[in-house]
């Protein structure tokens, strides 16, 4: 049985992307790596950044593995980190830290809010010893959305490195990231550009990634090193995941045919728009308030106390669609994903076949057809 993924990545991808991995390409040619050099420039346009002053890092592996190749690679031993948190995806930087034993400050806040420019700028007067920050910008746990814009000015007031986490985000909504003040942006292939998993990458000033020559603490990881070989002429360090390249190529084609970052930002506005609305009528409430609330995943309580999730879960993938289990601590709740290839008409599937399974299982707060 086919269903399509509402999972905040892998997610569902179109037939073009997948028939552009029917190739088993060669990595050590010049068309090989002038796909490699093209897809670098196009990461580039789409955070508004210039080649001279920023560049990019594909780096192999899930997005996970990006994250933890920024942060073993320029954080230093003389240097400190503050990470600030609201969700698993801040939790797993700060464990990523802890692992490498970096000296870093974790500042966490719940997950049904956003981390405060006001209190991290007092965390940063306080600490004159921090001078690298990172934040999620879309906490997929919750999908709530960080406001990296205040966070950005306070750390470069304290002349701090700006590290974003925009996993989720990136390609699904405008970050211009020089405007913003971001120094390492790191997101995946298999997310709001709609490639598939297999690789994740990062766009950062090059002033700043030659200060962390010399520092990084694994050898595959090191961004530096990545940087220098991939910088040349495009050529991957080691092995590449070639399909994952060519499905990406295809995937960035297909943004700019759906008309930019601008318009597959209005299609997942109105995926969510729909999805929210129409299970909180249904009797699902939204964890996140509306003001938070990201274009990208929601989550929702259960509707009642007796509600079975895994019922639930079945019922809609027999008909078609994967949703994805909570991830909040202590409260029960499930999300489901709006990115990816899906459009409205399937956020109204969706929403009619909850409404189909709260009446068929005759249950308590079922809304009446
Ligand atoms: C998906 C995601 C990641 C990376 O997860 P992987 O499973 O390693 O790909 C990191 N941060 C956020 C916010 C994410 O949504």
């Amino acid at each position: 049985m086919e269903y399509k993924l509402l999972t905040p990545g892998p997610l569902t991808t179109t037939a073009t992307v997948k028939e552009a991995m029917l190739v088993d390409h060669c990595t050590w040619d010049d068309d090989y790596k002038i796909i490699t050099q093209h897809i670098r420039q196009q990461l580039l346009a789409l955070a508004h950044v210039s080649e001279t002053e920023y560049t990019t890092i594909l780096m192999q592996g899930s997005g996970s593995f990006a994250v933890e190749a920024v942060l073993s690679s320029i954080v230093g031993e003389k240097d400190k980190i503050l990470i600030c948190g609201n969700g698993a995806y801040g939790a797993r930087m700060q464990q990523s830290a802890a692992r490498y034993g970096l000296n870093h400050l974790y500042y966490e806040v719940a997950e049904t809010k956003i981390p405060d420019a006001t209190e991290i700028a007092t965390i940063l007067e306080a600490d004159s010893a921090i001078n690298f920050v990172a934040m999620v910008h879309s906490e997929t746990t919750s999908g709530i959305v960080n406001d990296i814009e205040s966070v950005a000015k306070v750390v470069k007031a304290h002349q701090a490195t700006f590290i974003v986490d925009a996993m989720s985000s990136f390609g699904g909504i405008e970050i211009p990231m020089a405007e913003i003040g971001i120094d390492f942006l790191v997101s995946s292939a298999n997310k709001c550009i709609q490639g598939v998993p297999g690789f994740g990458f990062i766009i950062c000033r090059r002033d700043q990634l030659a200060l962390s020559c010399g520092k990084a603490r694994t050898l595959s990881l090191d961004i530096f090193d990545q940087h220098q070989v991939m910088d040349r002429d495009g050529k991957w360090r080691f092995t590449s995941p070639t399909h994952t390249v060519l499905a990406f190529q295809q995937a960035l084609k297909e943004l700019v045919q759906e008309g930019g970052i601008a318009a597959r930002y209005n299609r997942y506005a109105q995926n969510n728009h729909i999805i929210r609305t129409g299970m909180e009528k249904l009797g699902f409430a939204p964890l996140i308030a509306i003001e938070n609330q990201g274009p990208f995943i929601t989550t929702f309580h259960y509707p009642f106390p007796e509600f079975s999730f895994a019922d639930f879960y079945e019922y809609l993938k027999e008909n078609g669609y994967a949703i994805y289990p909570g991830k909040i601590s202590e409260i029960d709740c499930f999300r489901i994903g709006n990115i990816g290839e899906v459009y409205p008409s399937d956020m109204m599937k969706v929403l009619q076949l909850a409404e189909e399974y709260l009446v068929k299982s005759n249950v308590k707060g079922a809304v009446a057809l």
